[in-house]
């Protein structure tokens, strides 16, 4: 008999202490999900951005955490194999990705799971109905049946799989979207939070011929020339948009960019990432900037002929690869780097305002820890 609840860490009101307390589990499996016993979760930007009240619309209470990793302990009929084709079994540890319905114009016409207009995103969902516990501040989760999971292999770390849950599967499908990295090109990063970072070592070990990373604090920027940027640029020194445009310029010989990445979402990000572009560059649109955006130069666009790329997310292939590109990579980039030591629930409220206030790049709670 699996559990029938939980200790979970619930946020009822933005920027307030998270409370520690009972969750229920389903009591019945339907066809295809499971339990799982988390292990890891690793937090987002976006847990945070949620905690502090920037995404209001966003449903009360919840179980923030979209980063998990963990082992099943029950599972309904039929779970069957995993996304690769691995038995899933009592015991498996394993990653998922958001459940998708399966039948919708995304799902189905597209074929692009990440366009699924079912999509479960855990912070779409109240900790108060049914299935109640699908985030990962808690000790349990549920698994709905449109969630594909991957089995892990045994030497992937905790953290790493689950970071590959949000921030390196975003990573890997934003490059993908832009069609590759060609080998010797050059890339420029925008951010050099997780996902910049991530960014990098990736433009890196796809060949790019130049790397430019920008971001902060430095720290950050010194971890981004550890995973292969050739130059940095830190925004909180070179605070005007335009001057930063001049030293990627200089950087590139006057030529521009290949290929920008925004993973920084700043309100200035996308007309900059499109300035910095050279002809017949790419930009790829990852961080949201919301409703005042600075105007992307559209006479740029065509003049150069950019090519401007939206990149929502990742899907359970882009999830694949991501777990992939960390293990192929292990020996050439120190992940670690990256995530702070693990907590325990009743540190959680602690790791997300490290994450709010840059001090973690990622944080790490580990629900057996307390
Ligand atoms: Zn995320
Ligand atoms: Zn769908």
């Amino acid at each position: 008999m699996h559990p029938t609840a939980t200790r979970a860490a619930v946020l009822r009101d933005f920027n307030a202490p998270l409370e520690l307390t009972e969750v229920p589990l389903p009591k019945e499996l339907p066809a295809g999900s499971a339990i799982v016993r988390i292990t890891s979760t690793t937090l987002c930007g976006t847990d945070a951005h949620i905690w502090a009240g920037a995404m209001p619309f966003v449903p009360l209470p919840i179980i923030l955490g979209h980063e998990m990793t963990g082992e099943v302990v029950a599972l309904s009929a039929h779970s069957g194999r995993d996304a690769c084709g691995k038995p899933v079994e009592i015991g498996s540890r394993v990653v998922w990705s958001e459940s998708v319905c399966g039948h919708c114009q995304g799902c189905t016409v597209l074929r692009e799971p990440v366009l699924c207009d079912n999509r479960g995103y855990g912070f779409g969902q109240r900790s108060d109905r049914w299935p109640y516990a699908i985030g990962g501040l808690a000790e349990y989760v549920y698994l709905a049946p449109g969630a594909h999971r991957i089995v892990l292999p045994a030497d992937l770390p905790d953290t790493w799989a689950a970071a590959a849950g949000c921030a390196v599967k975003t990573v890997v499908r934003a490059f993908a979207n832009a069609g590759g990295v060609r080998p010797g090109s050059t890339v420029a990063v925008q951010g050099s939070g997780p996902l910049g970072l991530v960014a990098t070592a990736f433009a890196r070990a796809a060949g790019a011929g130049q790397v430019i990373t920008l971001g902060g604090p430095p720290n950050r920027l010194a971890l981004a020339a550890k995973f292969g940027a050739d130059a940095t640029i830190d925004v909180t020194d070179v605070t005007d948009p335009d001057e930063r445009v001049a030293q990627v310029e200089e950087l590139t010989g006057a030529l521009g960019a290949d290929l920008v990445l925004d993973f920084a979402g700043a309100p200035t990000a996308n007309r900059e990432g499109v300035l910095m572009c050279g002809k017949r560059g790419t930009h790829v649109v990852v961080g949201i900037a919301g409703p005042q955006a600075a105007p992307v130069p559209m006479d740029v666009v065509m003049g150069r002929e950019i090519t401007v790329v939206g990149s929502l997310n990742g899907d359970v292939g882009d999830l694949a690869r991501a777990l992939r590109f960390l293990s192929a990579f292990a020996d050439r980039f120190e992940w670690d780097a990256m995530f702070s030591p693990a907590v325990g629930l009743s540190g959680a409220e602690r790791a997300i305002r490290d994450m709010e206030s840059m001090a973690a790049i990622k944080a790490v709670v580990d629900p057996g820890l307390d």
